[in-house]
């Protein structure tokens, strides 16, 4: 009962919204910071400017109410005591966990996910060590991306990978490479060695890695009966998601076929992801993951006991606004 209670003190699902500084070009331009935060009651106001039909400017106000919001000040320490660090203990009981960052390129997704399954597997190797010593528990990392629907390994030279479904609402991505780590620095190199490997294709890294899921994954396995010979069990899962660009799900009228494919897979697997998280507050509802490779990727994410961290990460300037209520009014319906 102990363990249930633990399980259930976490949120199924959490929204956070982060907001980054004003950057040198921004700040260059003038720009100004349309966003205020009011962390005491996790909300934040839009400030829109719009003219009329008069050509008179006014203000038009959004405010947005969040499960926690995070201005420019926060530290990536902050973000992952917020949103990652309470739901690692239930990774040893039996649950699934996913932890999204969404937004508009340039808005901080990357640089919110990159530290966060490192924090998190330090603890994961402190529970390992104390409250769970020689139980037979081993910690697996995988790294992979989804790029116009399919699937790369990026812990194996982006080597193209099919998925499975065994029947048991387990999702298998077949030859994806897990390695056993035992040590922090050995998840860093991994992570650094995944980043590197990401879709770069010919127009620079940021540009093409803004069309790909960055997908990695931390599993909890343990040894049957401690036994080393036989392949150990998972127990629980915890994923971290550095999804595409939200803007790149609008590229659908683009001149270039290859983009405006990849741009209507973008749309689909965002708005399949949405479908997903609200269906997992309707607990023998049906959950739509057949909508995008992605989705079905998370499958077993989004099946039994499982919980789901959004940080929808927003840019603060006036040239930003349209895409940044775009995100806000994402996140909301998420809620
Ligand atoms: P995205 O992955 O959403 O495209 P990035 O994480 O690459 O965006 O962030 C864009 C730029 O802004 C990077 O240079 C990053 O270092 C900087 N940045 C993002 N968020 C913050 C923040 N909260 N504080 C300081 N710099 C940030
Ligand atoms: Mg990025």
């Amino acid at each position: 009962l102990a363990d249930k209670e633990k399980t259930n003190n976490v949120a199924k699902i959490k929204v956070v919204v982060r907001k980054r500084p004003l950057n040198k070009k921004e700040l260059a331009k003038r720009e100004e910071d349309i966003i205020t935060i009011n962390p005491n009651s996790s909300s934040l106001t839009v400030h829109e400017s719009k003219v009329k039909v008069d050509l008179t400017e006014y203000v038009e106000k959004h405010g947005f109410v969040f499960d926690a919001v995070m201005n420019e000040g926060v530290t990536n320490d902050e973000i992952y005591s917020e949103t990652v660090e309470p739901i690692v203990p239930i990774i040893f009981q039996k649950t699934k966990a996913t932890c999204f960052a969404y937004g508009q390129t340039g808005s901080g997704k990357t640089y919110t996910m990159q530290p966060l399954p490192l924090k998190a597997s330090q603890d994961i190797f402190r529970l390992m060590h104390h409250t769970y010593r020689n139980q037979g528990f081993q910690l697996f990392v995988s790294f992979f991306e989804i790029y116009g629907g399919k699937v790369f390994d990026l812990l194996n030279d982006r080597k193209k990978l099919c998925m499975r479904e065994d029947g048991k609402q387990q999702v298998c991505i077949v030859g994806l490479q897990e390695y056993m780590v035992s040590h922090v620095e050995t998840v860093k190199e991994l992570i650094e060695r995944g980043n590197a490997t990401r879709s770069t294709g010919t127009t620079g890294a940021n540009e093409e890695s803004s069309r790909s899921h960055a997908i990695l994954q931390l599993a909890v396995k343990r040894l049957i009966d401690g036994n080393e010979s036989k392949p150990p069990r998972l127990v629980g899962k915890l994923s971290f998601i550095d999804l595409a660009g939200s803007e790149r799900g609008a590229d659908t009228t683009d001149n270039d076929k290859q983009t405006r494919m990849e741009g209507a897979e973008i749309n689909k697997s965002l708005l399949a992801l949405k479908e997903c998280i609200r269906a997992l507050d309707n607990d023998h509802g049906h959950i739509p993951f057949r909508g995008s490779k992605l989705t079905e990727v998370l499958r077993d994410s989004f099946v039994g006991n499982s919980r789901t961290v959004m940080i929808s990460c927003i840019s603060p300037n006036s040239g930003s606004c349209e895409h940044t209520l775009n995100t806000l009014r994402y996140a909301d319906r998420v809620k």
